[in-house]
């Protein structure tokens, strides 16, 4: 991450803003992963589910789609699903508007189809293809994105690969070490990120790491980042997995990152997870990434999580004093220009 960004990112959250937004584009993917939060029961808090909840497709997806943004302010917006790839068509003209707005975004795909081969000229876009193992296991549990699929599908782009480590993985002798192996010597790939998978509080899943075999899961990403350079975490974010946030409150990933799901307004919580996540347990890239740069301190006295905690907090009484002058700001802006006549002079009117 550049200086440039963490003060950026630093003054959308003193202006009570989340500087990332995750939005869950469709609530279609042609998948059925087993272990895959976005449709568990409770990812939305229960009421409804994801295949439930009503989506948009379409000018409509990209206009609400940019409003939103517009709205919230972010500086990183991930498009998630579903499978964003569903919606191929309105990405091709959403992303590129975005990026050219100077937003980060990130796609995140199985690829399960081809990627716009445009947006490998585009700055700011980050395309992950999620890659759960070596090819026996990702075929039998993401058919029918399988190997053979994805490499066509990523032939003329340059991608990262994100793999979540179950239980399965984890237990084969050598699997993580043959799956850098297989996957940095292309081309096409940029970066390989790994996660651990997180469960929900008192779910039983047979992905779910012991323990012993997390603390093994670390201890051989660490011996093998200095031999395959395309894994792209440090090694304090790595020694993260280890003792994650205690609680969503704890997590600076939660914090600054706004999810919102496929009616572009019911909000997930307290994570991208949704649901009742174990943070105890969690295995989150981005949320480890980010408790490392919070455990960081700064002129070597005060860490950079509690400096991030109180910007946060003083973020929250900008926000809610924005929120409380808003309805007389509109009042004051509609009382001027009527009488005035003087409308188009007020900035978007
Ligand atoms: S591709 Fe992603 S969203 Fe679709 S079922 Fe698999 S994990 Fe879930
Ligand atoms: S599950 Fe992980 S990402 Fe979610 S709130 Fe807990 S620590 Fe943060």
């Amino acid at each position: 991450m550049q200086t440039g960004h963490v003060f950026r990112a630093w003054g959308r959250i003193l202006q009570g803003y989340a500087p990332a937004l995750s939005i869950e584009i469709t609530r279609e993917c042609p998948l059925r992963c087993p272990g895959c939060y976005a449709y568990e029961p409770n990812h939305l808090g229960g009421e409804v589910t994801l295949r439930q909840l009503s989506d948009f497709r379409g000018d409509e997806l990209v206009e609400r789609v940019l409003r939103l943004v517009e709205e919230l302010r972010p500086l990183h917006v991930s498009l998630v699903g579903g499978d964003p790839l569903v919606r191929y068509r309105e990405l091709e003209r959403i992303v590129p508007l975005l990026v050219s707005r100077g937003i980060h975004v990130q796609v995140v795909t199985s690829a399960f189809r081809p990627l716009p081969a445009s947006w490998r000229r585009l700055p700011r876009l980050t395309v992950v293809v999620s890659i759960d193992g070596l090819e026996e296991e990702h075929n039998r549990r993401r058919a029918p994105a399988t190997y053979e699929r994805i490499l066509k599908n990523i032939e003329d782009s340059r991608i990262t690969v994100h793999c979540t480590i179950t239980r399965q993985m984890a237990s084969r002798a050598g699997s993580l070490e043959q799956f850098l192996r297989f996957w940095s010597d292309r081309p096409q790939i940029r970066r390989v990120w790994f996660s651990v998978f997180t469960p929900q509080r008192g779910a039983e899943a047979a992905e779910r790491l012991t323990p012993g075999e997390r603390k093994q899961v670390v201890e051989e990403l660490l011996r093998l980042r200095p031999l395959f350079p395309k894994l792209d975490m440090a090694p304090s974010a790595l020694r993260q997995f280890l003792t994650p946030p205690s609680s969503p409150d704890a997590c600076i990933f939660a914090k600054t990152t706004r999810t919102v799901s496929a009616d572009l307004s019911t909000p997930v919580t307290p994570c991208q997870l949704g649901g009742d996540p174990d943070c105890s347990e969690c295995g989150c890239v981005a949320a480890m990434g980010l408790a490392a740069v919070g455990a960081y301190k700064v002129g070597g006295m005060i860490s950079a999580g509690a400096l991030f905690h109180l910007s946060h907090r003083i973020g929250g009484l900008v926000a809610s004093r924005r929120k409380q002058r808003q309805p007389r700001e509109e009042f004051i802006q509609i009382g001027a220009a009527a009488p005035a006549g003087t409308a188009g002079a007020r900035p978007g009117a």
